[in-house]
């Protein structure tokens, strides 16, 4: 009896299993027909700059337009891409687009000086990465100081000189760098010193307990500091509040980017902001 019933919650449980892979696997091989058939997209979250409140640049983010299961966010098919090859051709995808876009913006007169786009560490061991920027910006006349690319500190978990050699590159070509999620990762402080980055962004973790808990203050003031006695520009993310935005202004951050100014947009939504309306009105008069 009691041998029965091992048995019985064992297939349960195998046909749970079963049901979890062939969801994956489903989503796996929907997601290689994605890439190619254009269900992809990317939403831009405003990047704010904290001394004028002008928005400098904006955070280009993919959403994967699934035929039956609706919008997907970034969570539900990243990390799946990631274990297969088809990080790559979706970090190449993003990276056109997101250069496809400006020019389209830049022919409106719609004018953002900068577009970053994140890059997964795979992209990094291909040694593919810097040829794709450049065949990017050149298709699209984009020029490099318009190209930012956020990176991880899980880059150095695997071959980190490749990794830092590919940077290093594609730095020397004017494409900012930009370490995401900077305060979460476990790199010695050596070791970040040494990183190929002009940018470090501070990590939602921090920023969402600002005006809550004085530890939080703390260590995103520490973070700020040790980031520009590095000589790097700052950006925080995350801020959902005004008192947010405001202590991050008094801590010296250079620019923000929270769902307070705005959460991430479709390009039409994008281009009704008044203050990106206002910054093609410049540029004509
Ligand atoms: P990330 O690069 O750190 O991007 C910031 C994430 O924080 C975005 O989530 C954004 O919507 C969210 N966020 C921004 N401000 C706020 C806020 O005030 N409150 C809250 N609760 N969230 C905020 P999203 O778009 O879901 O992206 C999640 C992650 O997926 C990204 O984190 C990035 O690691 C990854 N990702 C997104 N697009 C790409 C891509 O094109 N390539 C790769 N490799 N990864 C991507
Ligand atoms: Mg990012
Ligand atoms: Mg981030
Ligand atoms: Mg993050």
């Amino acid at each position: 009896q009691a041998k029965q019933g091992g048995r019985g919650r064992h297939a349960l449980f195998a046909a749970t299993m079963d049901e979890a892979l062939s969801e994956r696997s489903r989503l796996l091989a929907d997601l290689r027909r994605a890439v190619v058939s254009d269900e992809l997209v990317l939403h831009y979250q405003p990047r704010v700059d904290a001394r004028d409140g002008c928005m400098r640049s904006a955070e280009a983010l993919v959403r994967w337009q699934h035929p039956e299961l609706g919008l997907l966010s970034p969570a539900r098919f990243i990390a799946l891409a990631e274990e297969s090859d088809l990080i790559e051709a979706i970090g190449i995808w993003v990276m056109r687009e997101a250069c496809a876009q400006m020019a389209r913006w830049q022919r409106q007169g719609l004018v953002l000086e900068r577009v970053s786009v994140n890059v997964s560490p795979r992209q990094l061991v291909s040694g593919r990465l810097v040829g794709e920027v450049d065949r990017a910006l050149a298709d699209h006349g984009v020029a490099p100081d318009r190209l930012e690319l956020e990176v991880t500190e899980s880059l150095l978990v695997g071959d980190a000189k490749q990794a830092c050699e590919q940077l290093e590159a594609v730095r020397r070509r004017g494409v900012l760098i930009a370490l995401d999620d900077f305060g979460t990762g476990y790199s010695s402080l050596s070791t970040l010193r040494q990183l190929p980055v002009d940018v470090m962004k501070v990590d939602r973790a921090f920023v969402k307990d600002l005006g809550q808990d004085d530890s939080a203050l703390a260590v995103t003031r520490t973070i700020l500091t040790l980031a520009r006695s590095l000589g790097k520009h700052t950006v925080a993310e995350g801020m959902e509040t005004a008192e947010q935005a405001d202590l991050l202004r008094e801590l010296g951050c250079d620019e923000m980017q929270g769902f307070f100014f705005s959460r991430p947009l479709t390009p039409a939504q994008f281009e009704a902001l008044p203050q990106f309306a206002g910054a093609a009105l410049a540029s004509i008069g």
